[in-house]
């Protein structure tokens, strides 16, 4: 195997419901192998996982009836397979909901998240948003019936705010966005999770999956 695709890190993009197909052209973009993941089986030999934005109750039942949350679950919670989640697939990482919804979560993260929290009549919005981890300059985030982070544990650092919520974080393993990275042009987002994946993945960087960046704030 070539050293390009030797460092070409796999990243599953759970596929079951949601925006799958762009988030795999943006993992593309930045030098991943996308692969769909459709059942527990196609989790085997992943670097990383995508769990795309779409409607989490949707999300939970569907892949709970298949058996595919068990092991959505075995891989990101008990082995550490890295997990990069956006809108929806924050709300399933998420240890609870705010409204205590009785919903299937994949869990794991002590984070506890509130849906369609900006509210049901801004449904969707974008906002030039200030993530220190993507660099310097700010990122537009397209922001759908979008949830917030209402409460952080203490081994969550909080990435970026908007209007005072908590709407990007991370832990050791996982990388949380309330908003939707892969539907505008600029990678950043993905190039971060990738790239610690990868060095997660080769031995070479911190155990982290992303790299440091953003200043530690706690959720409120
Ligand atoms: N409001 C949706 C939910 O609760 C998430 C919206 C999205 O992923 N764009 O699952």
């Amino acid at each position: 195997m070539s050293p390009a695709a030797l460092s070409r890190p796999r990243v599953g993009v759970l596929a079951v419901q949601g925006a799958f197909a762009e988030h795999a052209v943006a993992l593309a973009d930045v030098g991943a192998a996308p692969a769909e993941v459709r059942t527990a089986r196609d989790l085997d030999g992943l670097d990383g996982l995508v769990i795309p934005g779409g409607e989490s109750t949707t999300l939970g039942l569907v892949a709970g009836r298949s058996g595919l949350l068990g092991a959505l679950r075995e891989a990101t919670v008990d082995r550490g397979l890295p997990v990069l989640g956006t809108c929806a697939g924050m709300i399933v990482l998420a240890r609870a909901t705010a409204c205590g919804e009785h919903q299937p979560l994949i869990g794991g993260m002590d984070i506890v998240v509130r849906r369609n929290a900006f509210g049901r009549q801004v449904a969707s919005f974008e906002a030039d948003l200030d993530l220190p981890l993507a660099g310097p300059d700010p990122l537009r985030a397209v922001f759908i019936r979008a949830p917030w982070i209402e409460t952080a544990g203490p081994d969550v650092e909080v990435l970026a705010t908007w209007d005072g919520h908590a709407v990007a974080a991370r832990d050791r393993t996982r990388l949380v966005m309330a908003f939707h990275p892969e539907l505008t042009r600029d990678r950043r987002v993905h190039q971060v999770f990738v790239d610690g994946v990868r060095d997660r993945r080769e031995g070479t960087g911190p155990a982290e999956v992303t790299r440091s960046g953003g200043a530690r704030v706690r959720a409120q």
